[in-house]
């Protein structure tokens, strides 16, 4: 890796009373991990839990800055991929972390994706009933959305993150360089989800993200234009917005899910594999969702079209015919659906918009126009 040309950090703050807490944001960030753990927990021991694909790019970054602030640290490294967000590799993540002997006052460093942070946060929660830890993201995904708001889990056999817990984090420090070894397609998935805070509620920063999306991609071979730590913060402090208003999603959290009500049934259907990544799911349900507000009659078919073009351009999937592969009807399609959003007298909970940057949930929306809407976009494969 190129030694990472270091901004000035950006903060966000979590604001959630006791359990409020920092996003830092900034390229070259890692370097400072040691003298920010050791300001907040003054002679904590820490145990980092990654994946091995970050190993090879990170981890020996990771463990320069903790032992300059002398800091003495231990980890287990596990497999890449969603299935280590089970009860087995959940139960060597708490077995090394008690083996280690961390323990209250001491800290779990999760460095890695969505999957080291749910794992990682969720392994924290539980042992000791409770562990301080750190996220450190290291996929555009992650450090816009799944290392923020306390969210950790393991998946069931039955289903994805059933078992977990609301653990937050007692800091966040996203170093914008880590995203420079990440392959494109996992920053373009994770692109989706940044898209979605300017779709759900800042029409200026979509508008800004039309003009300046390329440099958010670029940002590794020409850092300095800020552009990638600009998205990055925008979307932390909308984020942080909408947890500190709802933690435990029992109402304006929901927004959040924009897309994901038809995109879980997409990613369902593609067998949660490679076929479909999480944030390809999510830009093709933001698009179907627009449209079918359109089709409500709530916005104007070119302000969707506008919003499901952005998607397109930077190379995400829209269409259900951009999804490679046989998908299911729409029947089949509802069902997944329908396993997700409780269904209530024929009528679905779905976020709709009345426009670009203008979100809200819906609770009445009427299954069989959605079984008609999702039955007239797969016939265009
Ligand atoms: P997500 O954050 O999208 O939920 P994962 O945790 O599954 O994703 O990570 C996606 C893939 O990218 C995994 O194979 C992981 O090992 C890999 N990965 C994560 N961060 C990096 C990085 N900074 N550089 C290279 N590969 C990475
Ligand atoms: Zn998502």
């Amino acid at each position: 890796m190129t030694a990472p040309v270091r901004t000035d950090p950006t903060t966000v703050r979590v604001a959630l009373d006791a359990r409020s807490y920092d996003i830092v944001i900034g390229r070259g960030l890692v370097a400072s991990l040691g003298a920010r753990i050791e300001a907040l927990r003054p002679r904590a021991r820490v145990f980092i839990v990654t994946d091995r694909n970050i190993e090879l790019h990170h981890l020996d970054a990771v463990e320069e800055a903790l032992a300059e602030s002398a800091i003495a640290a231990s980890q287990l490294i596990v497999s890449p991929g969603e299935a280590s967000k089970s009860f087995r590799v959940f139960e060597q993540v708490c077995e090394a972390v008690i083996a280690a002997r961390i323990e209250r006052g001491d800290l779990v460093i999760a460095l890695g994706g969505g999957v080291i942070g749910d794992l990682a946060g969720f392994a924290a929660a539980a042992v000791r009933r409770g562990i301080d830890y750190v996220q450190v993201p290291t996929t555009l995904l992650a450090q816009v959305d799944s290392s923020v708001g306390g969210k950790t889990a393991i998946n069931s056999a039955r289903g994805k993150n059933l078992i977990g817990a609301f653990h937050q984090p007692i800091l966040v420090v996203a170093d914008t360089a880590l995203l420079d070894t990440l392959p494109a397609r996992e920053f373009r998935a994770g692109y989706a989800e940044v898209a979605k805070y300017g779709l759900l509620g800042d029409a200026a920063f979509f508008s800004w993200l039309e003009a300046n999306w390329r440099d958010v991609f670029a940002a590794g071979k020409a850092p300095g234009s800020g552009a990638r730590e600009h998205a990055i913060a925008v979307s932390c402090r909308a984020k942080a917005a909408i947890v500190g208003r709802d933690e435990r999603e029992t109402g304006d959290r929901a927004l959040l899910n924009l897309g994901h009500t038809f995109g879980h049934a997409l990613e369902a259907a593609c067998g949660f594999s490679d076929r479909l990544l999480h944030g390809e799911a999510v830009s093709a349900g933001v698009a179907l969702a627009f449209e079918f507000s359109a089709r409500q009659g709530l916005l104007p078919a070119a302000e969707a079209a506008r919003a499901v073009r952005h998607l397109a351009e930077v190379g995400l999937p829209t269409r259900p015919k951009d999804i490679a592969g046989d998908l299911p009807d729409a029947d089949a399609l509802m069902a997944l659906m329908a396993q997700d959003k409780k269904v209530k007298r024929g009528m679905l909970t779905f976020i709709l918009v009345r426009g670009i940057g203008a979100a809200f949930v819906e609770h009445g929306v009427d299954a069989v126009q959605v079984r008609a809407f999702l039955s007239e976009k797969l016939a265009e494969r």
